[in-house]
């Protein structure tokens, strides 16, 4: 059993506002890019315990350099940074893995569940998949499905776990907090590694002959950015047209042109 994890910071049981999540100097970044480590280190441990035989995982947030390694267990390993890769914050999975879990993931931009609510960057006020307001974790969790690694596992605020659980047969949620407008209500941080680690080793404990999603057919990508000069210079990428002043729409069959797509104009 192969596992891959994902770890985000701005669905992590202590981040409530952007100087939290910024490297440069930002006010208490420490502290939450400890509590992150610390709720993937309880991932970890509940994988490992489970029976995982490998666990990798991916740092995923801004330069992607924020985990502390030595807080994760000694069997772990841990990418860090990036090389580009339409895979993005699931880089790596497309090696083989047979189960994907997703740490400290946020809501959609456009989403009012928490106050740092983005998806891929704040540059958009909405970003839609077939009609749907897509987060990183749909985004991702269906980058995953299409190289066949279901997901099983995902932490964060509230609204992103019920807005998600739809979206994969066996996906475990554990939310860490609830946020409305400019405002977050936290569990305990210790909480929240407790509930993480049961709910990591929960998810690989059960069935998963049917975990795997099925991708749709067909794919229509509408991305609404906040500035109009923004959507203008992507509609020249390949494949766009332009809806409205702010807004360019694509459609395809391959879900891969969803990813280089929003890999090069976000
Ligand atoms: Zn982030």
């Amino acid at each position: 059993m192969r596992v891959f994890i994902s770890a985000d910071i701005e669905g992590i049981a202590t981040t409530a506002v952007w100087d939290q999540c910024r490297q440069q100097g930002g006010y208490d970044y420490e502290a939450a890019r400890r509590q992150m480590s610390l709720e993937v280190a309880a991932a970890c441990e509940g994988a490992l315990e489970a029976g995982a035989d490998y666990v990798r995982v991916k740092d995923s947030h801004g330069p992607m350099t924020n985990i502390i390694p030595e807080l994760l267990p000694k069997e772990v390993e841990l990418t860090r940074s990036k090389n580009g890769s339409p895979y993005g914050m699931v880089t790596g999975v497309e090696e083989g893995f047979d189960a994907a879990m997703y740490v400290g993931w946020h809501s959609a931009a456009g989403r009012d569940g928490n106050p740092l609510s983005h998806t891929h960057n704040t540059k958009t006020l909405y970003i839609k998949l077939n009609g749907v307001k897509m987060s990183e974790f749909m985004m991702h969790s269906w980058a995953c499905a299409s190289v066949g690694c279901p997901s099983v596992l995902l932490t964060g605020d509230q609204m992103l776990c019920e807005d998600s659980r739809p979206l994969h047969p066996r996906l475990i949620t554990v939310p860490v907090k609830r946020g409305y407008g400019g405002i977050v209500t936290c569990i305990h941080p210790q909480l929240a590694c407790e509930r993480i680690k049961q709910a990591a080793y929960d998810s690989i404990r059960q069935p998963l002959d049917d975990a795997l999603c099925a991708l749709p057919d067909h794919f229509e990508l509408e991305i609404c950015y906040k500035e109009h000069v923004q959507a203008t210079k992507s509609s020249f990428f390949p494949g766009f047209s332009k809806k409205d002043d702010n807004t360019i729409i694509m459609s395809t069959d391959d879900y891969w042109d969803v990813l280089v797509a929003l890999a090069w104009v976000l």
